[in-house]
């Protein structure tokens, strides 16, 4: 019988989702919900206004290490991460739902410490903590659930990428992977660069105002970094049935990554995950303009382009197309 390894996240994905739909219970009705299964976060219309839901979990041993972080950090990364994709919806936060599982013998100041961390991000989201669960397991997790709404009858979806549209994305994207990479290999730099990598994986701040600023400006198009760059920007092709290509020297790699990890500084641009950035897709006036007014850095890396569903192509400087693989790059 095939293992859940073999099919893969996004096929175990389809799977469900297939068996939802056909036993007819991923809607209440024919128009609802305007978007399930599929995108950052689940939407549908109440009176007036969309709302939106999202659920991620934090697992002790595959998204952290209790080693390398502390209880603030881990569930203030939690709750970041539901509220990106909040952002990537160019939503805003409203109720959160905190579900922990914890060995008995978890020492209770270590859960004020991760509840302090939680209402810190609260306060700054404006996020309201209204209820949960906690259950004994053998391994720490926390499960949150983020429910938003929409400011306007415009959302930011991964589907309405259209060919000729530029693609842009916020912040420096590779920052986190350099992080992990620092914290699991024990790599020494100086304490600026050490503080600037260990911030970007552990303390991703969501770009929830960016996101709405992108909607006000008339963005259709989004989706945040948490698989990698290209492989979210795939996700945008495979939904929007549009093709892309990234002109890799425009990567946006920060100073300090590039000069602590060199050469691999742009792979973990592409491929690294865990940013929280925005990554979004629109007409050429429409990203100048919310270039001009977002405070954090924008940085146009590419286009979208008409041609088989999910295709991206790597272009280097000169326009030549470049294949990337685990060990390196490489031209063809
Ligand atoms: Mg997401």
């Amino acid at each position: 019988m095939m293992k859940v390894s073999k099919l893969g996240e996004f096929g175990l994905i389809d799977l469900l989702a297939k068996m939802i739909a056909d036993a007819k219970v991923d809607r209440l009705a024919p128009d609802q919900p305007l978007i399930g299964i599929g995108d950052d976060a689940a939407v549908w219309r109440t009176d007036g206004s969309l709302e939106l839901a999202t659920v991620d979990t934090m697992m002790q041993d595959v998204h952290f290490s209790l080693d390398t972080i502390t209880w603030q950090e881990l569930v203030w990364k939690a709750l970041a991460i539901n509220l990106s994709d909040i952002a990537a919806m160019g939503g805003v936060p409203e109720y959160a739902l905190v579900a922990l599982a914890l060995p008995e013998d978890t020492k209770v100041v270590y859960i004020t410490e991760l509840y302090e961390g939680m209402i810190a991000l609260a306060k700054q989201s404006r996020t309201a903590i209204v209820g949960g669960n906690i259950s004994r397991a053998p391994m720490v997790s926390v499960t949150i659930t983020v429910i938003g709404k929409s400011l306007s009858q415009d959302i930011l979806r991964r589907s309405a990428a259209r060919p000729g549209d530029v693609i842009a994305v916020t912040g420096y994207p590779g920052s986190a992977a350099a992080g992990l990479e620092m914290l699991t290999k024990e790599l020494k730099f100086k304490p600026e660069v050490t503080e600037y990598l260990k911030s970007a994986f552990l303390h991703p701040v969501p770009r929830l105002a960016e996101g709405q600023m992108l909607v006000k400006h008339g963005i259709k198009a989004a989706i945040d970094i948490s698989d990698g760059l290209i492989a979210d920007l795939r996700h945008i092709c495979e939904a929007s049935k549009v093709s892309a290509r990234i002109d890799v020297e425009k990567l946006p790699v920060h100073p300090l990554v590039k000069g602590s990890f060199g050469e691999k500084a742009r792979g973990l641009a592409l491929s690294g995950g865990e940013d929280y950035e925005l990554l979004f897709t629109g007409p050429s006036d429409a990203i100048n303009r919310v270039k001009a007014e977002l405070k954090c850095p924008v940085t146009l890396i590419g286009e979208i382009t008409a041609g088989a569903p999910g295709k991206i192509e790597l272009i280097d400087a000169s326009g030549k197309a470049i294949k990337v693989n685990k060990t390196g790059w490489q031209h063809f």
